[in-house]
């Protein structure tokens, strides 16, 4: 069994839909799809979510009707069978009035959640019908039946094995549809798996079923060694481990979502990313195995905000850490960067929702200061300390104000903090320092 997730854009238009059908008849093996929204779709439904807390009737009236001709577009030009598209519609308007009566409700967040996971909903239902139509028998078994993660940062493989296998009953469907994103708390009620979220579903998914692999199919050919939104010359990583691939995500690679290899870290269930323009490319493939050591990608994760604590009461002090840090659980704020002097320590965070209250506890015993607008570019391959090759990045130091490095927190990943304004330049450097071959010595 395999797990294939196809994402926002690869479901995101008729022509992409119809490139999916060819990529799933062509994989042999019984399989499970996770699908995104179509691009845009969840965007919309935020939207929503708003205007429906202000009771903004005409704004809910313009975005369901804009929603609801969006699909039926979609209906339209890749349904052939006329009965099928009236079937199709018909449930489509369904739908329509579930999230217009959604709107109506008292705000809630179960409300919230539901109201913008109907992008994944209305896209599976269009899509299951679709290939049914074109004879790829399918079975649409709907997420909020099976996902059942109490706690999204470690989420109960065993739970959602269990609850899967009471929906398959006896039948073992080869090909079933599902949506990402969507879930159920620990209440039970409707919630999500944050933005992005499906890559994760996906990986949950995996793990459940023990698959062979799971394939994120998404709109690039695997994962960059440097950000190519920024960067020319970027190329994709063949293979990349556990460990890389979380490194590489949680710090601002895009294209996955951070916490997507947890779940099959421990089953060693391997994870492609490929590629749905180009199926026959490669891509990555995340898995224990070490093909090479060294030096291997850098990623950029924006919005950081640095604080400076400092006391002379640190001056050999113990415990004075311990009391920073107690601050922070305290408000489930989690620390990503950290450094230290005799007298203060400074560090990063990038959840500012209780930054004031910190600000507040901590300003009676040191002083505080906090900046913004920093971002944290990461430097990540296995070993990549001991790799000659990654020393020439300190040359950054001549051209760049870098406020924080941590080096040796572990051996596979060297961080440095800079200014937002500086992200794209430091980037293109280490990226001539790094990657490219000795063009400087040969000219
Ligand atoms: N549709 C959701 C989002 O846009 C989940 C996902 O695409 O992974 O965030
Ligand atoms: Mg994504």
């Amino acid at each position: 069994m395999k797990v294939l997730k196809f994402g926002g854009t690869s479901v995101g238009s008729v022509k992409n839909l119809q490139r999916i059908k060819d990529i799933l008849t062509i994989e042999k093996d019984d399989k499970i799809v996770v699908c995104s929204a179509m691009s845009g779709v969840t965007d919309i439904l935020v939207k929503l979510t708003q205007y429906a807390r202000l009771k903004d009737d005409e704004g809910v009236n313009t975005i369901t009707s804009q929603l609801e001709t969006k699909h039926r577009e979609v209906i339209d030009s890749l349904i052939k069978d006329e009965s099928v598209k009236m079937e199709l519609y018909d449930h489509l308007s369904f739908m329509i009035n579930e999230i217009f009566d959604l709107c109506h409700r008292q705000f809630s967040e179960s409300i919230e959640a539901q109201i913008v996971t109907y992008g994944e909903t209305l896209l599976t239902y269009i899509f299951s019908g679709y290939l049914n139509a074109e004879g790829v028998v399918n079975t649409l078994v709907p997420a909020k039946d099976f996902m059942f993660v109490e706690n999204t940062d470690s989420p109960n493989i065993n739970l959602v094995a269990q609850r899967f296998k009471k929906i398959l009953k006896s039948e073992e469907p080869s090909l079933i549809i599902t949506q990402g994103f969507v879930c159920r708390d620990h209440l039970g009620q409707i919630s999500t798996l944050k933005r992005g979220g499906s890559d994760y579903t996906a990986t949950i998914i995996g793990a459940a079923v023990n698959a062979s692999e799971v394939q994120i199919w998404t709109d690039i050919d695997g994962l960059h060694n440097n950000d190519p939104r920024y960067v020319d010359d970027t190329n994709p990583i063949a293979h990349l481990t556990y460990n890389e691939a979380a490194e590489l995500a949680y710090f601002g690679a895009k294209i996955l979502h951070p916490q997507t290899v947890s779940p099959v870290v421990d089953k060693d269930i391997p994870v492609l990313l490929k590629n749905t323009f180009d199926p026959g490319a490669t891509g990555t493939v995340i898995s224990d195995r070490v093909h090479q050591k060294g030096l291997k990608a850098i990623s950029a994760k924006d919005n950081i905000t640095a604080i400076k604590i400092k006391s002379n009461r640190m001056l050999m002090a113990h415990g004075y850490l311990k009391q920073i840090f107690e601050v922070f659980d305290r408000y489930a704020t989690s620390i990503d960067m950290i450094t230290t002097s005799e007298i203060a320590i400074s560090l990063t965070i990038d959840n500012t929702e209780f930054l004031d209250q910190i600000v507040a506890e901590i300003e009676t015993y040191a002083e505080i200061t906090v900046e913004e607008q920093y971002s944290i570019i990461c430097i990540v391959g296995e070993s990549v300390i001991k790799d000659q090759k990654s020393y020439k990045l300190f040359e950054i130091l001549n051209h760049i104000s870098v406020r924080m490095i941590s080096y040796g927190g572990s051996d596979n990943n060297i961080s440095l903090l800079v200014p937002t304004k500086d992200k794209i330049a430091t980037l293109r450097f280490l990226n001539k320092k790094l990657f490219q071959k000795e063009k400087e010595t040969v000219l």
